[in-house]
């Protein structure tokens, strides 16, 4: 069995299933477009960028650490600029070997320059199709809704809440993730690209049965979701993302460890086992958050020792300073993780995606070999 050393991780091929555009720019881009733009940074070189920007292990919560977007966002307005950053994305992931990337955003938050909002989505693809053509990486996006109303940072939010006065922030909110549920259908039929739905921003407070019918009208599409849950909320929020929105992935998924032995929702921990559903495990991201104490304390063991699928993601490769390979990195060491462990988790990866069938198995059966050879030691 081959050591793990991050030598070998990064030349495995390797799936990022959870990654946020506006949480994974490069710091040099960012001071590039503000400049580029006349916009005002809180810092105007890359050591005091990086200081407000990225995190580090004493940000004590998901709503502290979703701060930060506020600067990344502030360049995020225009076409050129989400095509560059989607662009720059698939190209860091590639130069790590990723060859399957999941890329998510929310475009309600890019809508300040009053960019059509099918252009918003139509930048970010052009940039992933365009690396997809010069680097061996296949990409998807996954469009977000937002849990909450960020009037301050979108500029339709704004607008509508200047209009639809009597709707409170919330019932605001939702109308958004349902007009951005209809547009994400309606486009993907055009772009292939588009390979799902999920929603994002502060989890407590903000439960996914509230976005029923945003859910609904991807339902009514048939297409793929996954939702952040589990992470700021307990296993009770996992619940619903399943059972209201039929969550086929869940984001973060952490604090489903609280069901394992709960009385009511131990069969929900078994539902996800037998169901095969995937947990998109970001382990930097969780500590940086206070959703687990030390990487020690991450269930991920818990949950791989019970058979659970779970995928090894990023989140956010700028904010939480990592890479996929990072990410196995740290897991390999915290938890000494055998090679056949990591074959394991890899292959889960490629199994999770939200590809099509047949592009799913095409990929499958190109990195079966590879993997099985690198880490079980099966001649080629
Ligand atoms: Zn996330």
């Amino acid at each position: 069995m081959p050591a793990i050393t991050r030598e070998l991780l990064e030349r495995l091929p390797k799936t990022d299933l959870h990654c946020h555009l506006d949480g994974s720019m490069r710091l040099q881009t960012i001071l590039s477009l503000a400049e580029s733009y006349k916009i005002r940074l809180p810092a105007d070189n890359e050591d005091d960028l990086r200081k407000l920007i990225v995190m580090n292990e004493g940000c004590s919560s998901l709503v502290d650490y979703l701060k930060v977007f506020d600067v990344t966002l502030l360049v995020l307005q225009t076409d050129e600029a989400l095509e560059r950053a989607a662009y720059e994305l698939a190209e860091d992931a590639a130069h790590e070997n990723v060859r399957y990337l999941e890329v998510r955003f929310a475009p309600i938050l890019h809508t300040n320059s009053l960019l059509p909002f099918e252009k918003i989505f139509e930048s970010v693809i052009a940039g992933l199709l365009r690396a997809e053509k010069r680097y061996k990486i296949k990409t998807g996006l996954l469009v977000c809704g937002m849990r909450n109303f960020p009037s301050e940072i979108s500029h339709m939010a704004r607008r509508l809440h200047d209009r639809l006065y009597t709707f409170s922030d919330v019932e605001l909110s939702r109308i958004l993730a349902i007009q951005t549920a209809k547009v994400t259908t309606r486009l993907s039929e055009k772009y292939p690209t588009i390979v799902g739905f999920d929603i994002a921003g502060p989890e407590s407070g903000y439960p996914a049965k509230d976005f029923y019918d945003a859910f609904q009208e991807i339902i009514n599409g048939h297409m793929s979701i996954t939702i952040h849950a589990g992470e700021a909320y307990g296993p009770e929020s996992i619940e619903q993302a399943v059972k209201y929105c039929h969550a086929h992935r869940i984001g973060h998924g952490t604090r489903l460890i609280e069901a394992k032995d709960d009385s009511r929702l131990r069969t929900l921990y078994r539902y996800f086992k037998d169901k095969r559903i995937p947990i998109e495990i970001c382990l930097t991201s969780n500590l940086q958050t206070g959703t687990v104490k030390s990487i020690e304390n991450h269930p991920i063991k818990t949950f791989l020792e019970d058979k659970l699928r779970c995928t090894i993601c990023t989140d956010n490769r700028l904010v939480s300073d990592t890479t996929v390979t990072d990410e196995y990195l740290r897991l390999a060491e915290t938890f000494n993780l055998s090679a056949k462990d990591l074959y394991k988790l890899v292959i889960y990866g490629f199994e999770s995606t939200f590809l099509p069938y047949e592009e799913r198995e095409a990929i499958l059966r190109e990195v079966e070999p590879i993997l099985a050879r690198e880490l079980l030691g099966t001649p080629a």
